[in-house]
């Protein structure tokens, strides 16, 4: 999944243009709580390696939001290590991958827990409500909740996309990475 490299600066915006609806959620919980637990860490944090994030960006990227409620000492302690550790700069350097949908729809999530896919995640409800507070117009919100409450999730994704870039892309959605590359294929 190598692209460009991309500004953290830039997440802000791209999380609302080109993002799938998984990670603007993590990134906009990020925003708001100034933290993640482990599993929304490592989602998101392979997420942004993958857009192009450099090591040292996300080290300060992460550093900024959580040094918002804890001391720069803690954070390095208990964070920086783990930063590394996902872009193979620590322990047995493992180059780590970003995560696939099906891992990502398959994973178990905690309550004051961020990660994991929203059309599976979110009750139906709570799900057409982050819809139209993301300005998604009300067919696409049906369109999207009703495919969610029928497990099917990437199609849901695959609308979401649709709704946001007035066409479809081109290959079907599998990889939260892959919704970056079309949308940056139509957006950049
Ligand atoms: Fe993310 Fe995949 Fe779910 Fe889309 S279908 S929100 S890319 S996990």
């Amino acid at each position: 999944w190598t692209t460009t490299a991309t500004p953290i600066d830039k997440l802000d915006e791209l999380s609302k243009t080109s993002y799938p609806l998984c990670m603007r959620i993590l990134h906009e919980a990020l925003k708001n709580n100034h933290h993640l637990k482990n599993s929304g860490r490592i989602q998101y944090g392979l997420f942004i390696k993958g857009i192009g994030v450099t090591m040292e960006d996300a080290l300060d990227f992460w550093k900024r939001e959580f040094t918002k409620k804890l001391d720069v000492d803690k954070f390095d302690k208990e964070y920086g290590y783990a930063i590394r550790h996902l872009y193979g700069r620590e322990g047995k350097q493992t180059n780590y991958t970003p995560l696939g949908c099906p891992k990502i729809i398959s994973s178990s999530v905690g309550p004051g827990e961020y990660h994991g896919c929203p059309y599976k995640c979110l009750d139906n409800e709570s799900l057409r409500q982050k819809l139209f507070n993301y300005g998604i117009p009300a067919a696409s919100i049906n369109e999207i909740a009703e495919l969610a409450k029928d497990w099917h999730y990437n199609i849901a994704c695959t609308t979401y996309f649709k709704a946001l870039h007035n066409r479809l892309p081109e290959k079907p959605i599998i990889h939260p990475n892959g919704y970056f590359l079309e949308s940056r294929n139509i957006l950049a």
